[in-house]
């Protein structure tokens, strides 16, 4: 059948519209350079200086980039069009949405950890999307830089080559169900007297579901430095391990460590570090969201092809650019066709694709 009615063109499009806005469900049209500091979804250009950008910037400025969803960061401001961009001496290039003339002052800020280079936990590698082992990201994230890791990285041993059991579980980590935070080891040697008296304290137990030790690799037996001593005591303590821990989270910890925190007397040093250091644990972390994207007109090809399941998130930010830029004009083409509700032929449908490309 060559021919349909607009009305079942304009359903089939509205359907693939939905699945569109599952994957991509914001508007890419603002970036958010001019907020300032904020937490928010980040994606790391390696092809412009490992910088950060936002949300809006990965589709509208760097959709032809090698980009690295890294989710979201605290405190990062978007560096896109900034003299970040071109520290290492290549041309200036501005936002294609701020449409700024001159380089914009970066954030001095912004904090980069191995993640802006692709690497991601403390084995140091590329985040691979068909895995199936279960990476969390560190809550505190002062050290680390909000790093994630593998379950077997958190508990130090290797990684389960047998993928044939159902359980893909490393024995000892705990249930995912059974808590809803994670701090990494490595935040936690930078703050080990902290987390010592936390874990001390009477109500530790509402905060924390779970010490998870970290084995020791068997090629770093040897803790030879003077300055470990606390390292060497929690070693002792804890038999074939690095001495180095995790912790797992209850559910409701950020309420629980706000009312330590006010519970405590002053110049208490948990009080000290939930006050100062780390006030980010003691209550919900506003996630700065772009806004959804407005019911527009019907999808076409374009979008339809973005949506192939095997496209990377790359080729579907590229593809998605194209469509933004051709979709309003494929309903000012419909609209006529809609008013009198005739039917629109694939010629017809075919025409128009033939003349944007001129
Ligand atoms: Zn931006
Ligand atoms: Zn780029
Ligand atoms: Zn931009
Ligand atoms: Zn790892």
């Amino acid at each position: 059948m060559s021919e349909i009615s607009v009305k079942e063109y304009v359903r089939r499009q509205e359907e693939l519209e939905d699945e569109a806005n599952e994957m991509m469900p914001y508007d890419p049209s603002h970036c958010t350079y001019s907020m300032g500091a904020i937490r928010q979804p980040i994606f790391a250009c390696r092809t412009c200086n490992s910088i950060g950008v936002c949300y809006s910037c990965s589709i509208q400025c760097h959709s032809t980039c090698d980009l690295v969803e890294l989710f979201d960061k605290r405190n990062f401001s978007c560096d896109c069009g900034t003299e970040k961009q071109c520290d290492n001496g290549s041309e200036f290039k501005p936002c294609n949405i701020r449409k700024n003339t001159t380089q914009d002052i970066a954030d001095m800020g912004n904090r980069y950890g191995q993640n802006f280079k692709g690497l991601f936990c403390s084995c140091h590698t590329e985040y691979d999307p068909n895995t199936t082992v279960t990476m969390l990201q560190c809550v505190l994230g002062l050290e680390c830089n909000e790093d994630w890791y593998h379950d077997h990285c958190i508990l130090g041993i290797e990684k389960n080559p047998d993928t044939s059991t159902g359980d893909r579980k490393p024995p000892g980590f705990p249930d995912l169900s059974s808590f809803d935070g994670f701090i990494s080891w490595v935040c936690i040697d930078k703050y080990s007297s902290i987390f010592e008296k936390l874990l001390s304290h009477e109500r530790s137990d509402k905060i924390v579901a779970h010490k998870v030790y970290r084995k020791l690799p068997s090629n770093q037996n040897d803790l030879t430095s003077d300055c470990d001593i606390a390292k060497k005591r929690r070693l002792e303590e804890a038999e074939d391990s690095s001495g180095s821990y995790s912790l797992f989270l209850k559910e409701g910890y950020r309420e629980e460590f706000k009312q330590l925190r006010d519970d405590l007397p002053e110049g208490d040093p948990i009080k000290s570090f939930l006050t100062h250091t780390a006030p980010f644990l003691t209550h919900d972390e506003k996630v700065y969201e772009p806004p959804k994207e407005e019911e527009q007109g019907s999808l076409l090809e374009l979008g339809e092809h973005a949506l192939a399941k095997s496209l990377s998130h790359q080729q579907t930010l590229a593809s998605l650019v194209a469509f933004q830029q051709i979709k309003s004009k494929l309903t000012d083409f419909l609209r006529p066709f809609a008013e009198n509700d005739t039917v629109v032929s694939e010629s017809d449908i075919k025409n128009f694709f033939d003349t944007q490309k001129k």
